[in-house]
Protein backbone atom coordinates (compact mmCIF):
# COMPACT_ATOMS: atom_id res chain seq x y z
CA UNK A 1 0.00 0.00 0.00
CA UNK A 2 1.28 3.15 -0.91
CA UNK A 3 1.79 5.96 1.95
CA UNK A 4 2.61 9.70 1.58
CA UNK A 5 3.45 10.96 5.12
CA UNK A 6 2.77 15.40 5.17
CA UNK A 7 3.72 17.09 7.86
CA UNK A 8 2.81 20.56 8.89
CA UNK A 9 3.99 22.24 12.46
CA UNK A 10 5.81 19.04 14.34
CA UNK A 11 8.17 18.27 16.33
CA UNK A 12 8.82 14.25 14.46
CA UNK A 13 7.78 12.71 17.44
CA UNK A 14 4.90 10.62 15.88
CA UNK A 15 7.70 10.21 13.03
CA UNK A 16 10.13 8.64 15.36
CA UNK A 17 7.63 7.14 18.03
CA UNK A 18 6.18 4.52 14.61
CA UNK A 19 10.41 3.51 14.32
CA UNK A 20 9.92 1.77 17.56
CA UNK A 21 7.45 -0.35 16.60
CA UNK A 22 8.50 -3.81 17.43
CA UNK A 23 7.84 -5.24 14.36
CA UNK A 24 8.59 -2.29 12.06
CA UNK A 25 11.13 -4.08 9.39
CA UNK A 26 8.45 -6.99 8.63
CA UNK A 27 5.29 -4.46 8.87
CA UNK A 28 6.85 -2.39 6.43
CA UNK A 29 7.51 -5.03 3.37
CA UNK A 30 3.17 -4.65 3.04
CA UNK A 31 4.20 -0.92 2.51
CA UNK A 32 5.87 1.77 0.01
CA UNK A 33 6.51 4.90 1.07
CA UNK A 34 6.19 7.83 -1.45
CA UNK A 35 7.57 10.47 1.36
CA UNK A 36 8.06 9.81 4.55
CA UNK A 37 10.57 12.26 6.27
CA UNK A 38 13.21 10.09 7.96
CA UNK A 39 12.75 6.95 6.02
CA UNK A 40 13.97 6.19 2.81
CA UNK A 41 10.74 6.58 0.11
CA UNK A 42 10.41 6.86 -3.64
CA UNK A 43 9.95 10.83 -4.16
CA UNK A 44 11.76 13.74 -2.56
CA UNK A 45 10.03 16.40 -1.27
CA UNK A 46 10.41 19.11 -3.90
CA UNK A 47 8.97 15.98 -6.22
CA UNK A 48 5.70 16.21 -4.27
CA UNK A 49 5.08 19.65 -4.60
CA UNK A 50 5.58 19.32 -8.35
CA UNK A 51 2.86 16.07 -8.23
CA UNK A 52 2.52 12.28 -7.73
CA UNK A 53 0.34 10.17 -8.72
CA UNK A 54 -0.56 6.89 -6.76
CA UNK A 55 -1.46 7.96 -3.13
CA UNK A 56 -3.39 5.27 -1.45
CA UNK A 57 -3.18 6.73 2.40
CA UNK A 58 -1.94 10.63 3.29
CA UNK A 59 -0.49 10.58 6.60
CA UNK A 60 -1.10 14.17 8.28
CA UNK A 61 1.39 14.71 10.78
CA UNK A 62 1.96 18.03 12.81
CA UNK A 63 -0.74 21.33 13.55
CA UNK A 64 -1.76 23.13 10.55
CA UNK A 65 -1.22 26.68 10.03
CA UNK A 66 -3.49 29.45 8.20
CA UNK A 67 -1.16 30.75 5.49
CA UNK A 68 1.69 27.62 6.31
CA UNK A 69 3.88 27.26 3.11
CA UNK A 70 5.77 23.95 3.22
CA UNK A 71 8.73 24.93 1.46
CA UNK A 72 7.65 26.52 -1.95
CA UNK A 73 3.76 26.00 -2.16
CA UNK A 74 1.00 26.33 0.26
CA UNK A 75 0.55 23.39 2.68
CA UNK A 76 -3.54 23.91 2.63
CA UNK A 77 -2.93 23.61 -1.73
CA UNK A 78 -0.62 20.21 -1.01
CA UNK A 79 -3.39 19.06 1.36
CA UNK A 80 -6.25 19.34 -0.85
CA UNK A 81 -4.46 17.82 -3.49
CA UNK A 82 -3.32 14.72 -2.45
CA UNK A 83 -6.34 14.39 0.28
CA UNK A 84 -8.49 13.99 -3.20
CA UNK A 85 -6.43 10.99 -4.26
CA UNK A 86 -6.02 9.20 -1.27
CA UNK A 87 -8.46 6.58 -0.59
CA UNK A 88 -7.64 7.64 3.06
CA UNK A 89 -6.88 9.77 5.37
CA UNK A 90 -4.51 9.53 8.58
CA UNK A 91 -4.11 12.03 11.14
CA UNK A 92 -1.64 11.22 13.37
CA UNK A 93 -0.82 12.42 16.74
CA UNK A 94 -2.87 14.97 18.66
CA UNK A 95 -1.30 17.71 16.47
CA UNK A 96 -2.87 17.00 13.46
CA UNK A 97 -5.88 15.75 15.02
CA UNK A 98 -6.54 18.81 17.42
CA UNK A 99 -4.35 21.30 17.16
CA UNK A 100 -2.32 20.11 20.09
CA UNK A 101 0.74 21.70 21.75
CA UNK A 102 1.76 23.77 19.02
CA UNK A 103 -2.09 25.30 18.75
CA UNK A 104 -2.31 26.68 22.12
CA UNK A 105 -2.86 30.47 21.92
CA UNK A 106 -4.97 30.20 18.36
CA UNK A 107 -3.58 32.10 15.76
CA UNK A 108 -5.88 30.33 13.58
CA UNK A 109 -3.97 27.08 14.35
CA UNK A 110 -6.07 23.78 14.15
CA UNK A 111 -6.17 19.91 13.40
CA UNK A 112 -7.13 18.76 10.08
CA UNK A 113 -10.83 18.80 11.45
CA UNK A 114 -11.43 19.88 14.83
CA UNK A 115 -9.67 22.95 17.00
CA UNK A 116 -9.54 21.26 20.71
CA UNK A 117 -13.33 19.91 20.31
CA UNK A 118 -15.14 21.93 17.80
CA UNK A 119 -15.79 20.74 14.57
CA UNK A 120 -14.27 22.83 11.59
CA UNK A 121 -15.95 22.39 8.19
CA UNK A 122 -12.83 23.55 5.89
CA UNK A 123 -11.79 20.14 4.96
CA UNK A 124 -15.52 18.19 5.60
CA UNK A 125 -15.04 16.57 2.50
CA UNK A 126 -12.35 14.35 3.84
CA UNK A 127 -14.24 14.24 7.04
CA UNK A 128 -15.56 10.37 6.08
CA UNK A 129 -12.28 9.06 4.95
CA UNK A 130 -10.77 10.55 7.83
CA UNK A 131 -9.02 8.36 10.88
CA UNK A 132 -8.21 10.26 13.97
CA UNK A 133 -4.91 8.89 15.40
CA UNK A 134 -4.47 11.25 18.78
CA UNK A 135 -1.44 11.03 20.95
CA UNK A 136 1.53 12.75 21.97
CA UNK A 137 3.41 10.74 20.26
CA UNK A 138 0.68 8.11 18.81
CA UNK A 139 1.39 4.68 19.97
CA UNK A 140 3.61 3.00 17.33
CA UNK A 141 1.44 -0.24 17.86
CA UNK A 142 -2.07 2.14 17.04
CA UNK A 143 -0.35 3.63 13.59
CA UNK A 144 1.38 0.50 12.26
CA UNK A 145 -1.92 -1.55 13.14
CA UNK A 146 -4.64 0.77 12.12
CA UNK A 147 -2.46 1.12 8.57
CA UNK A 148 -2.37 -2.70 8.54
CA UNK A 149 -6.27 -2.76 8.74
CA UNK A 150 -6.88 -0.11 6.15
CA UNK A 151 -4.45 -2.23 4.01
CA UNK A 152 -6.35 -4.98 4.49
CA UNK A 153 -9.60 -3.72 4.06
CA UNK A 154 -10.49 -5.23 7.02
CA UNK A 155 -13.77 -2.80 9.37
CA UNK A 156 -12.82 0.05 11.00
CA UNK A 157 -14.98 0.82 13.66
CA UNK A 158 -14.39 4.91 14.96
CA UNK A 159 -15.81 6.51 17.70
CA UNK A 160 -17.34 9.95 17.28
CA UNK A 161 -14.17 11.98 16.67
CA UNK A 162 -13.32 9.02 14.28
CA UNK A 163 -10.61 7.51 16.67
CA UNK A 164 -10.16 3.61 15.64
CA UNK A 165 -12.10 1.95 18.73
CA UNK A 166 -9.77 -1.09 18.25
CA UNK A 167 -7.50 1.46 20.46
CA UNK A 168 -9.34 4.08 22.08
CA UNK A 169 -12.90 2.14 23.32
CA UNK A 170 -10.84 1.49 26.68
CA UNK A 171 -9.04 4.11 29.28
CA UNK A 172 -6.20 4.28 30.21
CA UNK A 173 -7.42 3.75 33.46
CA UNK A 174 -7.92 -0.09 32.35
CA UNK A 175 -4.88 -2.41 32.64
CA UNK A 176 -3.07 0.28 35.29
CA UNK A 177 -1.87 -1.72 37.89
CA UNK A 178 -2.94 1.09 40.67
CA UNK A 179 -6.69 -0.12 40.16
CA UNK A 180 -6.43 -1.45 43.84
CA UNK A 181 -5.77 1.70 45.27
CA UNK A 182 -8.16 3.87 43.17
CA UNK A 183 -10.83 1.91 44.54
CA UNK A 184 -9.74 2.77 48.40
CA UNK A 185 -8.98 6.09 47.07
CA UNK A 186 -5.58 6.21 48.06
CA UNK A 187 -3.30 8.61 45.96
CA UNK A 188 0.57 8.31 45.44
CA UNK A 189 2.19 11.20 47.09
CA UNK A 190 5.84 10.50 45.47
CA UNK A 191 6.17 10.13 42.00
CA UNK A 192 7.69 7.17 40.75
CA UNK A 193 7.16 4.70 43.34
CA UNK A 194 5.12 1.72 43.16
CA UNK A 195 2.40 2.44 45.85
CA UNK A 196 -0.90 4.77 44.88
CA UNK A 197 -3.56 5.82 42.38
CA UNK A 198 -2.81 9.61 41.04
CA UNK A 199 -6.76 10.56 40.73
CA UNK A 200 -7.13 12.53 43.95
CA UNK A 201 -4.46 14.39 44.18
CA UNK A 202 -1.78 14.26 41.29
CA UNK A 203 -3.74 15.32 38.69
CA UNK A 204 -3.84 11.80 36.83
CA UNK A 205 -6.78 11.49 33.31
CA UNK A 206 -6.72 8.10 33.25
CA UNK A 207 -9.83 7.88 34.03
CA UNK A 208 -11.80 9.59 31.44
CA UNK A 209 -8.99 9.83 28.58
CA UNK A 210 -9.11 6.88 25.80
CA UNK A 211 -6.58 4.78 24.64
CA UNK A 212 -4.42 1.76 25.07
CA UNK A 213 -1.00 2.79 26.88
CA UNK A 214 -1.68 0.06 29.90
CA UNK A 215 -2.74 -2.77 27.33
CA UNK A 216 -0.13 -1.94 24.69
CA UNK A 217 2.69 -0.68 26.84
CA UNK A 218 4.93 1.42 25.65
CA UNK A 219 8.31 -0.22 24.02
CA UNK A 220 6.66 -3.28 25.24
CA UNK A 221 7.75 -2.70 29.05
CA UNK A 222 5.64 0.33 30.93
CA UNK A 223 3.36 3.20 30.66
CA UNK A 224 3.19 6.61 32.81
CA UNK A 225 0.81 5.60 35.09
CA UNK A 226 2.68 1.51 35.78
CA UNK A 227 5.56 4.33 36.07
CA UNK A 228 4.47 6.39 39.13
CA UNK A 229 3.31 9.62 36.55
CA UNK A 230 -0.07 10.84 35.56
CA UNK A 231 -1.58 9.84 32.58
CA UNK A 232 -1.95 13.88 31.00
CA UNK A 233 -4.69 13.12 28.91
CA UNK A 234 -2.99 13.22 25.83
CA UNK A 235 -5.28 11.77 23.01
CA UNK A 236 -8.18 14.04 24.20
CA UNK A 237 -9.21 17.18 22.41
CA UNK A 238 -8.56 19.25 25.54
CA UNK A 239 -4.40 18.45 25.56
CA UNK A 240 -2.75 20.06 26.92
CA UNK A 241 -4.16 21.35 29.87
CA UNK A 242 -2.92 23.23 32.98
CA UNK A 243 -2.13 22.20 36.16
CA UNK A 244 -1.25 18.84 34.53
CA UNK A 245 0.30 17.24 37.93
CA UNK A 246 -2.79 18.19 40.48
CA UNK A 247 -6.32 17.87 40.72
CA UNK A 248 -8.71 20.89 40.55
CA UNK A 249 -10.86 19.64 42.96
CA UNK A 250 -14.61 21.38 44.54
CA UNK A 251 -14.79 20.95 48.27
CA UNK A 252 -12.18 18.82 48.12
CA UNK A 253 -13.61 16.46 45.63
CA UNK A 254 -11.57 15.65 42.48
CA UNK A 255 -13.67 18.23 39.56
CA UNK A 256 -13.56 15.66 36.97
CA UNK A 257 -15.59 12.24 37.41
CA UNK A 258 -14.46 9.04 35.86
CA UNK A 259 -16.17 8.72 32.34
CA UNK A 260 -19.69 7.59 32.77
CA UNK A 261 -20.04 8.05 36.55
CA UNK A 262 -22.45 10.36 37.88
CA UNK A 263 -21.28 12.38 40.74
CA UNK A 264 -23.54 11.17 42.80
CA UNK A 265 -22.61 7.53 42.89
CA UNK A 266 -19.23 8.41 42.86
CA UNK A 267 -19.73 10.06 46.50
CA UNK A 268 -21.70 7.36 47.49
CA UNK A 269 -18.99 4.47 46.65
CA UNK A 270 -16.14 7.11 47.86
CA UNK A 271 -17.90 7.42 51.44
CA UNK A 272 -17.82 3.61 51.80
CA UNK A 273 -14.22 3.12 50.48
CA UNK A 274 -13.21 5.37 52.79
CA UNK A 275 -14.65 3.62 55.74
CA UNK A 276 -11.40 1.27 54.95
CA UNK A 277 -8.15 0.92 56.27
CA UNK A 278 -6.16 -1.67 54.54
CA UNK A 279 -3.08 -1.25 56.15
CA UNK A 280 -0.96 -3.36 52.80
CA UNK A 281 -1.82 -0.51 50.88
CA UNK A 282 -0.51 2.59 53.42
CA UNK A 283 3.13 1.07 52.91
CA UNK A 284 5.96 0.83 50.43
CA UNK A 285 5.29 -2.62 48.89
CA UNK A 286 8.85 -3.01 48.80
CA UNK A 287 9.21 -2.30 52.69
CA UNK A 288 10.70 -5.53 54.65
CA UNK A 289 8.25 -6.85 56.69
CA UNK A 290 10.21 -8.08 59.33
CA UNK A 291 11.79 -5.19 60.09
S1 LIG B 1 -3.10 6.14 38.50
FE1 LIG B 1 -4.58 6.92 36.97
S2 LIG B 1 -4.87 5.25 35.52
FE2 LIG B 1 -3.92 4.38 37.35
S3 LIG B 1 -5.62 3.66 38.66
FE3 LIG B 1 -5.18 5.76 39.27
S4 LIG B 1 -6.57 7.03 38.03
FE4 LIG B 1 -6.47 5.02 37.06
S1 LIG C 1 -0.59 7.61 29.58
FE1 LIG C 1 -1.94 9.33 29.01
S2 LIG C 1 -0.55 11.07 28.63
FE2 LIG C 1 0.72 9.18 28.61
S3 LIG C 1 0.83 8.62 26.44
FE3 LIG C 1 -0.93 7.48 27.34
S4 LIG C 1 -2.74 8.82 26.96
FE4 LIG C 1 -0.89 10.06 26.65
Amino acid sequence: MRLLWLSALACNGNAHSLLNYPGFQEWQEDFHWLYHPLLPSRYTFPEIEKGIEGVEVLIVDGTLEEGLIKNRLPYRELLLRYGDQAERIVTVGTCATFGGIFAQGGGGRSGLHFEGDEHLKGYERFWEKTVSLPGCPVQPEVLAGTLSIIRRRDPLPLDTLHRPKYFYAYTIHDGCTRNEYFEYKIDEHHFGTLEGCMFYDHGCQGTFTHGSCNKILWNGVNSKTRAGTPCLGCTEPDFPREGLWRTPKHMGIPARMPLGVPRRAYLGLAGIAKAFRIERFTRPLMEDEGG
